[in-house]
């Protein structure tokens, strides 16, 4: 029994009868909250209805009839849905015209007489046509409304367009779809960029002096007047909130004295100093305040704005969205899994999103829909899983013999993990079903001599393989290295059947290249980005690979993909990535991990240099050339700027030639380079014609020159751990001690602190986990995470527990409903392909 509950149905009851104009109860409808909140606490109601009742009904004194009555609507549905067996709903309000403007004719919201169950709500502006008698329908329960709706689902109207809303006209939808808000749903999943927590303030009796505070207080009286003989202005105001009084001075901003009002609320932000034995700020920072976030939400959201809106008024917007649809929104999670996973409801999550009364229901709604994308992205890859599954994939044997003779060509003899993800390969090739693996190896585990093994098999065969490099000096460093291997040995393929592909390549030779990809002549082609371009088609492309998969855009990938029909797929990439991770982000793919070095390998010494220690990192590179080895020196950017006084490669290039390395030879390596420039550039480092390159970032990914065995990086500290990693890995690729040395921009010690990982640790897996959790996991997945940028928008892959959490109930849904055809997760199904909205393919 809910006594409390049934008694707030009657004072609803009351209050609807009347009109909604707030004297069913003496004092208001808010005032017997306080009573009631302990009262349904007592009879053991839910904290989530308690809150939602007391929350909404805070503010219904300032409440419009209109909106008193939605308000009212949107507790009686919500006690409804919680204690059906209550049941006297029959006489609750009914909110027959929520806060619409029907300018929208109903579009999509006809009745689909195919799939009743799947509208109970029917769209507000419908509801309008609809409707013969505009006032006073007789009131009957909501579920009625459709014909044969028994089982309470996500209304169809949140597709509507934002017109719908009360305040929004054509143009205020358009400047709103700036911000990618088209529905009313996009309204609801609009999280605030971040919230003003006014709970946390500090009242004016308990300041003290020297303390940097916000507070807030009402203004009580302003001058303003000249000083210094007519040569300054002051403005002064007092403020003050109920404790004590605050006295504020600006000088020269006489407009000031115009501003502020008597008693406008104003938060300020400064140093609270003394004069004459009071406390005083001096120019504060101010801001107008908004006098009902004070006194109804404590914590306030603060959205992303576009021109031509106000904070006020998005937020207005978005609580009418919120107040009134958030309540409608039924749970697409069965509870069976919210509950295992302690999770709160999805309305109270979303309404606790946007308008939270406390920090901790914050966490929680923060939780709640974290969960959600964590576990949509772990079903989304589990499909895509079993659907590349389900398709035939050529079958290539690979004659272990065979296998054998091509691995004794090679200069060296394969790591225990390279042995290991060959024969991963191969096993995929003899499946029948389509390769999808993903190769991981920190940087120069030799994972490019693994691609080479496959290519070589499918070259054998007579089909055609496409390998993918981020970049020019990596497609032509690969292609130079393909073609030594493969056209080696017995089984071996002519010179002009390898070639190379890059967005530099002359237009005739490109034109020849694609002729020969389409009539099957060439078997194998390296690239760039210039493989996905529309017309080069394939004659039987049957193997693709994709170096540095990180630095790709999902589609890129996928459009590499649709070269060719199930074709077999492996990526490499070199960001090690926690394993509980790696089955959510790549859940998809089978993995092998080399976890290994080649022998010989040794630790790459590093060291952080103030720059003022510059000379005796040039001392090294100069004994290191003497001793016939190469030197890389990277800087930041191409060119200096005003803004950011990064050392530029091309005028250090110069004068480190002419002033500091005047014996030797130094070379020069830049982005903005043609790439026929980029490829002499490496090749005269490669032949040792230079003895040190002067680079930028290209050199990042993948370049490969044993010789070279000093790192020295200029600006370390603009760069993150992990590609710091990445650009010491282009020393410490052969049998020579090599050193990587780190100098700042200045002697800033927290840089130092955090480059001193470096120094520390020469394993990438730990280097991405600090870089995790000091950049977070936007820089580290890189335009990996663009596929699903938008879907991500609460979880943050640090978070392993919760991500670990929302894989196991999505894998234990899968093994039982793989396609959400039962019943109960029919929602589930809508929002898992509302999620992923129109994409297709590729995930990860
Ligand atoms: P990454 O995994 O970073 O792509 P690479 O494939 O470029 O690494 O290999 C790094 C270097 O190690 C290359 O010079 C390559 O020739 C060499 N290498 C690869 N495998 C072995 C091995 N088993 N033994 C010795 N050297 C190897
Ligand atoms: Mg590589």
């Amino acid at each position: 029994m809910y006594p409390s509950i049934e008694k707030l149905q009657k004072y609803v009851r009351l209050e609807a009868k009347n009109g909604y104009d707030n004297k069913a109860i003496i004092g208001g409808l808010a005032s017997m909250l306080e009573t009631w909140e302990s009262e349904a606490r007592n009879d053991g109601v839910a904290e989530e209805v308690i809150q939602a009742v007391t929350g909404r009904l805070r503010d219904y004194e300032r409440l419009s009839p209109e909106s008193r009555k939605v308000t009212l609507f949107g507790i009686g549905n919500r006690l409804k849905r919680e204690y059906p067996e209550l049941g006297s709903e029959k006489e609750l309000p009914k909110a027959d015209a929520p806060p619409t403007q029907a300018e929208d004719k109903p579009s999509e919201q006809t009745q689909d007489e195919a799939a009743p169950a799947k509208i109970t709500e029917s769209a507000p502006q419908q509801e309008n046509v609809e409707k013969s008698t505009p006032t006073h329908r007789p009131a009957r329960p909501r579920s009625e409304s459709v014909p044969g709706a028994s089982t309470s689902k996500t209304p169809i109207a949140l597709n509507a367009k934002l017109t719908v809303l009360q305040g929004v006209g054509p143009r205020n939808a358009t400047t709103l779809e700036k911000l990618g808000l088209f529905t009313l749903r996009d309204m609801l999943y609009n999280f605030p960029r971040r919230y003003d927590d006014y709970s946390q303030l500090k009242p004016i009796k308990s300041l003290w002096y020297g303390e940097q505070v916000t507070v807030i207080g009402n203004v009580q009286s302003v001058t303003g007047r000249p000083i210094r003989g007519g040569k300054s202005h002051i403005t002064e105001a007092v403020i003050g909130d109920g404790t004590g009084a605050l006295r504020l001075s600006w000088f020269n901003q006489p407009w000031l004295t115009n501003r502020f009002k008597k008693g406008m609320s104003i938060s300020v932000s400064g140093k609270v100093d003394q004069y004459l034995g009071r406390l005083v700020m001096s120019s504060p920072d101010w801001e107008m305040i908004e006098t009902e976030n004070l006194h109804t939400n404590r914590i306030v959201p603060i959205y992303a704005l576009t021109a031509k809106i106000t904070q006020k008024w998005l937020r207005k917007q978005m609580m009418q969205v919120i107040s009134y649809w958030a309540p409608k929104i039924t749970d697409h999670l069965p509870d069976s899994v919210r509950l295992t996973a302690k999770l709160p409801r999805l309305d109270t999550a979303l309404e606790n999103v946007h308008f939270p009364k406390t920090q901790a229901h914050l966490k929680l709604a923060r939780e709640r829909l974290a969960f959600d994308e964590i576990f949509f992205l772990q079903m989304g890859v589990l499909r895509q899983k079993r659907d590349w599954q389900s398709v035939m994939g050529r079958i290539f044997d690979v004659p272990e013999e065979w296998l054998q003779a091509r691995k004794d060509i090679l200069p060296f003899t394969l790591t225990a993990s390279q042995d290991k993800a060959v024969s991963d390969i191969v096993m995929d090739f003899g499946s029948g079903r389509p390769m999808n693996r993903l190769l991981q190896g920190d940087v120069g585990s030799g994972k490019t001599v693994v691609a080479a093994m496959a290519t070589e098999v499918i070259a054998h065969a007579g089909a055609q393989t496409a390998i993918m490099a981020p970049t020019s000096i990596l497609a032509e460093q690969h292609y130079r290295g393909l073609s030594q291997m493969l056209t080696a040995g017995e089984d071996a393929l002519k010179e002009d059947e390898i070639r190379l592909l890059v967005g530099d390549t002359p237009e005739a030779r490109k034109q020849e290249i694609r002729e020969g990809l389409l009539d099957g002549s060439i078997k194998v082609i390296v690239g760039t980005h210039a493989l996905i371009e529309g017309n080069v088609t394939f004659a039987d492309l049957q193997l693709a690979i994709v170096d540095e998969q990180h630095r790709f855009g999902v589609d890129q990938r996928a459009a590499l993909r649709e070269k060719g029909e199930n074709l077999h797929l492996l990526v490499m990439t070199a960001t090690p990535i926690p394993r509980s991770l790696a089955l959510t982000v790549h859940g998809d793919l089978d993995i092998s991990v080399m976890d290994e070095m080649p022998a010989g390998r040794q630790e790459i010494d590093t060291h952080v240099l103030r720059p003022r220690e510059r000379e005796r990192a040039y001392t090294m590179i100069r004994a290191q050339v003497l001793d016939g080895k190469q030197a890389f020196i990277i800087y930041p950017l191409v060119e200096e700027s005003e803004k950011i006084e990064a050392r530029a490669a091309v005028e250090e290039h110069e004068s480190l030639q002419a002033e500091v390395f005047r014996k030797l030879n130094v070379g020069l390596l830049h982005g903005r380079m043609k790439a026929a420039e980029k490829e002499e550039a490496m090749e005269k480092f490669r032949a040792k014609e230079y003895d040190i390159l002067v680079a930028t970032t290209v050199v990042e990914v993948g370049v490969d020159i044993p010789n070279a065995t000093v790192m020295l990086i200029e600006g370390a500290d603009r760069f993150g751990l992990a590609q710091l990693h990445q650009l010491r890995g282009r020393v410490g690729r052969g049998l020579d001690k090599s050193y990587c040395l780190l100098i700042p921009t200045d002697n800033n010690d927290t840089e130092n602190e955090r480059l001193l990982a470096m120094a520390e640790s020469n394993d990438g897996f730990v280097l991405a986990e600090k870089d995790l959790q000091q950049r977070g996991p936007g820089e580290f997945l890189g335009t990996r995470q663009s596929g699903y940028s938008t879907g991500l928008r609460m979880a943050s892959i640090t978070d392993i527990d919760l991500i670990e959490k929302a894989r196991e109930r999505a894998q234990s849904i899968f093994v039982q409903d793989a396609n959400l055809e039962k019943e109960e997760h029919k929602l589930l199904g809508e929002a898992l392909d509302n999620f992923w909205g129109n994409t297709k393919g590729d995930i990860s």
